[in-house]
């Protein structure tokens, strides 16, 4: 994640800012141009960017109950930014934890877009692709006769993207993550994950780079029930950390696919930040540990570029992190056989695998890119 400035007076201001703490300015992400702006009232609904005052958005629908600080252009059709767009079933916004859940959503759903507009990932809506564009319902628990709570199911089905609200509360959460022992639960890694099969249906079966893919993850067209009733009964596969980047990700080369990409996410962003701020390592007398991210992460040219600063600073934030009695950061090791499924992810998303297939959804959703470029250089 990038470090942004107040263009009103210069004061650093964070993705997920609302206002300006120095100068008191509103701030609004910009999505077109992928920019934190200070901005100044210019007659309802509308509001003019300091940096470029003839340059006019609107705040996006959910900014109503602080759940959002994107907006769109003051010419758009949409109430809703990008992210927003792709919600279908969302929390009851007439109740305090209702709208607390959707805030939390809406906070690592924002992230995710983040990353899927940097990297220029395909995100078309149902209405450009009615059977598998990319959709959200964050669902809440049901409460069975006896009173007991029947939990909402996280998971996927063909670009509809179910999240369990409930566990955007951290004890929650917590009490899953310890149950399963799990090393890292967070809802920005759902997000990542879920959405990383998404992007298998996409970029990988739509596109026909089948074969590409399951030279480096296996052949998904094993039975994936039998798979997980295996994981369930028989645990984990033995050795699953000589070549898996987690147990979960041993399961079924569908899970594989989804956690590798999700870890892309991890690595880039999270070296993202580390360049914003300047940050270097460099331990007197250990030089295999020095790194400076002296590059744009999610510009790099191999996924190998990318791991080699990103082991020096997790060895480092790790530490920094049990300094603080806190649990490591980055709990994973990045084997040389996950190193190289970074490798076929980079390449994948940075559009290097040909694609032996043009998509039906493809161009509806380059026309909907397109309309929105034609409204930034207005
Ligand atoms: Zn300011
Ligand atoms: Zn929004
Ligand atoms: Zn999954």
């Amino acid at each position: 994640m990038r470090l942004f400035s107040c263009a009103a007076c210069g004061q650093p201001v964070h993705f997920d800012n609302r206002s300006c703490v120095k100068c008191g300015h509103r701030l609004v992400f910009a999505p077109q141009t992928m920019s934190m702006e200070a901005i100044e009232p210019a007659g309802e609904p509308n509001w003019s960017l300091v940096a470029h005052p003839e340059r006019q958005v609107r705040f996006c629908a959910n900014e109503v109950n602080d759940i959002c600080n994107w907006s769109v252009p003051a010419e758009s059709n949409s109430n809703f930014c990008p992210a927003c767009s792709h919600n279908r079933l969302v929390p009851d916004a007439s109740t305090e934890e209702g709208v607390e859940q959707w805030r939390r959503l809406s906070q690592a759903q924002r992230h995710l877009f983040y990353s899927m507009l940097r990297l220029r990932l395909p995100h078309p809506n149902r209405d450009v692709d009615p059977q598998g564009g990319l959709v959200f319902d964050f669902l809440v628990d049901e409460v069975a006769p006896d009173g007991s709570i029947i939990p909402a199911m996280t998971g996927h089905d063909e670009g509809l993207i179910a999240i369990r609200a409930a566990e955007s509360d951290d004890a929650t959460r917590e009490q899953i993550k310890s149950n399963m022992n799990e090393p890292y639960r967070t809802m920005l890694g759902h997000f990542r994950h879920e959405v990383g099969h998404f992007i298998w249906n996409k970029l990988v079966r739509d596109a026909d780079r089948l074969e590409a893919c399951r030279a480096v993850f296996g052949d998904e067209r094993e039975d994936y029930g039998e798979a997980l009733k295996r994981n369930y009964e028989q645990g984990p596969r033995p050795g699953w950390q000589d070549t898996f980047i987690s147990s979960y990700a041993s399961v079924h080369p569908w899970e594989d696919f989804a956690e590798c990409f999700a870890h892309y996410l991890h690595i880039v962003d999270t070296l993202e930040t580390a360049h914003a701020f300047g940050i270097a390592i460099e331990p007197e007398g250990h030089r295999e540990l020095e790194t400076d991210v002296a590059f744009e992460p999610y510009s790099a040219r191999s996924a190998q570029q990318l791991v080699d600063a990103w082991i020096p600073l997790t060895v480092a934030l790790n530490s920094m992190q049990r300094s603080m009695g806190e649990a490591d950061l980055y709990p994973f090791v990045l084997v040389p056989a996950v190193v190289e499924k970074l490798e076929f992810m980079h390449k994948l998303l940075h559009d290097k695998i040909p694609a032996q297939r043009q998509t039906d959804w493809q161009q509806g959703f380059q026309q909907q890119a397109h309309q929105d470029q034609a409204l930034l250089t207005t």
